[in-house]
């Protein structure tokens, strides 16, 4: 089997060429699973050549607008392309609460787009397959795979004052960490272990401290992962390959990914480290 990660949204709110909103899938084999839809998700996951009607699942982070979006256009544009093919409800795995409200109340805005397409190609109602679960300080399995090899466990992560989580997809190729929006936090720090491949939102809250001192834009960064405190985490954790996304700021040249690199070798971080781009695919095992 061959596991790998696609970045389908680097960016964050702020509006960046070629960086889509926030968005990770991993493949294994045939299950595809999305995790986040920032704005472009469709897009990017037609370009990385698994479309809408591929998913898996589709697992929500927390109730940041940059992160979810898209997420009605995915649910949308799986249903639009019943005819060409029917893939079933989409399946959306959220946390119990703000996440989960908001997949269960995104199509009523679409009422009556949806009631005249059904009317004018007598189709069935859009539906999502959503699955909730508690959010837990301790790492728990919230999805498996028909077959059971793909496992998907989930942790709260830090990003107060809005609820977040962090997920770990175990294959038989290995591990990958998605860690949402979070300060840099143990309960990330223990998911980790034994991982290949660790997909960290990155801010370089040090590296522009003094820029940013006593703005808005700082407190915006300390719910943020400072990417040299996160070096020093993955170091800790003993990560192969770091691979960071969510920048802030969004690099646009050489030398502002450079910046990100070094942050993290600041940190002590020893192993590899990829500064994401949109379509990024990163091999796992
Ligand atoms: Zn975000
Ligand atoms: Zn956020």
């Amino acid at each position: 089997m061959t596991t790998e990660v696609v970045l389908t949204g680097t960016g964050v709110p702020h509006p960046s060429p070629g960086r889509a909103g926030p968005g990770t899938l991993v493949r294994c084999g045939r299950v595809a699973l999305q995790f986040d839809a920032g704005r472009g998700t469709v897009l990017r996951l037609s370009e990385a050549g698994t479309p809408t009607t591929r998913l898996a699942a589709l697992f929500l982070t927390h109730v940041h607008s940059d992160h979810l979006v898209d997420l009605a256009d995915v649910a949308m544009t799986r249903w639009i392309l019943r005819p060409v093919k029917d893939a079933g409800p989409l399946p959306i795995v959220a946390p119990e609460g703000a996440a989960a409200r908001f997949a269960r109340r995104m199509l009523e805005p679409y009422d009556d787009d949806i009631a005249l397409r059904m009317a004018h190609v007598d189709a069935p109602a859009p539906e999502v397959a959503l699955t909730t679960f508690a959010v837990r300080a301790t790492p728990e399995v919230v999805w498996v795979s028909d077959d059971g090899s793909v496992r998907v466990s989930a942790v709260a992560v830090h990003h107060e004052p809005v609820e977040a989580v962090a997920y770990r997809v175990d294959t038989p190729d290995g591990a990958v960490v998605v860690s949402g929006d979070t300060r840099v936090c143990a309960e990330v720090e223990a998911l980790c272990a034994g991982a290949d491949v660790v997909v960290h939102e990155a801010c370089r809250a040090t590296a522009l401290a003094g820029a940013v001192a006593g703005t808005t834009i700082e407190t915006i960064f300390s719910y943020h992962a400072d990417t040299v405190p996160l070096g020093a985490m993955a170091e800790r954790a003993g990560v192969p390959h770091l691979v960071l996304t969510h920048l802030i700021p969004a690099p646009d040249t050489p030398d502002e990914v450079a910046g990100f690199v070094a942050d993290v070798r600041q940190g002590g971080f020893t192993g590899r480290v990829t500064v994401g781009r949109d379509l990024s695919v990163i091999r796992v095992g």
